[in-house]
């Protein structure tokens, strides 16, 4: 299809968003529906993995990593490439287990920033697959990388037109700050292969930390479900709000949390 100054000036929008129009229109859908997860760190699974396994077969799930983790393991393998490469490879495994399609936007550890490429790169991947839902990193996070992610989401969803539903997930609870859960999803069926994956990134995992923290705070949120699981993980939506019919909601393990109704969730156009 050919674009005409006509046809720019009618959407009364820039060239690039006529063509992001353009192929979120031509985009096929057909199979399941797609649903994607952006986070800064291969590892950061650990916040959704045990949901995502929940919904792979009912959803074509996709993994964006936005950097490598290039610096996980000290300066010397980050000058030489070879922690990049190492965690590269343990994502490979972790996701090919989890059965997601995997991608990578190839900022750095460390320094990766919601820039112009990485918006660029991340809106293509959202106007191929046309998720039903996107999930990322809480925009308060202590880790910088985590932080950056849900600023890149929202400036690619919004060069995009797309309006997928919108939730959030929490990582190290040292790092996600202030995330008031709207939703606890029980994952103690799956929680086994939840470690499992987790397993794959023994780089990140000594002493078995990575596992036993995660198994510490998956029983932690648990015990907030109401009613109370043996492991849960946390989500919560842009305004607080539960999404009625949404892609949680799919899962008879979702509980919307008890506390959510008492979030404030006015805005200017609640006032009077
Ligand atoms: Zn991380």
């Amino acid at each position: 299809m050919k674009y005409t100054s006509a046809m720019i000036n009618a959407f009364r929008v820039s060239p690039l968003r006529v063509l992001a129009v353009a192929m979120a229109m031509a985009a096929c859908v057909h199979g399941k529906e797609a649903i994607l997860f952006l986070s800064a760190h291969p590892d950061d699974t650990d916040g959704f993995a045990g949901t995502a396994y929940l919904l792979k077969d009912k959803y074509d799930v996709h993994v964006v990593d936005l950097t490598r983790g290039e610096r996980g393991l000290g300066q010397a393998g980050q000058d030489d490439a070879s922690t990049g490469y190492r965690r590269t490879q343990e994502e490979i495994r972790a996701q090919a287990y989890c059965g997601t399609t995997l991608h990578f936007l190839k900022e750095v550890d460390g320094s990766a920033a919601a820039g112009d490429r990485p918006v660029y790169e991340l809106m293509k991947i959202l106007l191929e697959i046309k998720p039903k839902a996107v999930f990322t990193h809480w925009p308060i996070d202590n880790h910088v990388d985590h932080a950056q992610c849900s600023a890149l989401m929202a400036n690619a969803l919004r060069k995009s037109g797309l309006k997928p539903e919108r939730y959030f997930f929490e990582e190290w609870m040292r790092q996600t700050r202030n995330m008031v859960p709207t939703y606890y999803v029980d994952i103690s069926g799956v929680f086994k292969h939840k470690l499992k994956i987790l397993s794959f990134y023994e780089c990140q995992n000594k002493n078995n930390y990575l596992l036993r923290m995660t198994e510490k705070r998956a029983r932690w949120r648990g015990k907030q479900r109401v009613p109370a699981v043996e492991f849960a993980e946390p989500f919560t939506t842009w305004d607080g709000r539960p999404i009625k019919g949404g892609v949680l909601e799919s899962l008879v393990e979702t509980a919307v949390a008890p506390g959510a109704a008492s979030v404030d969730i006015t805005t200017e156009a609640d006032l009077p």
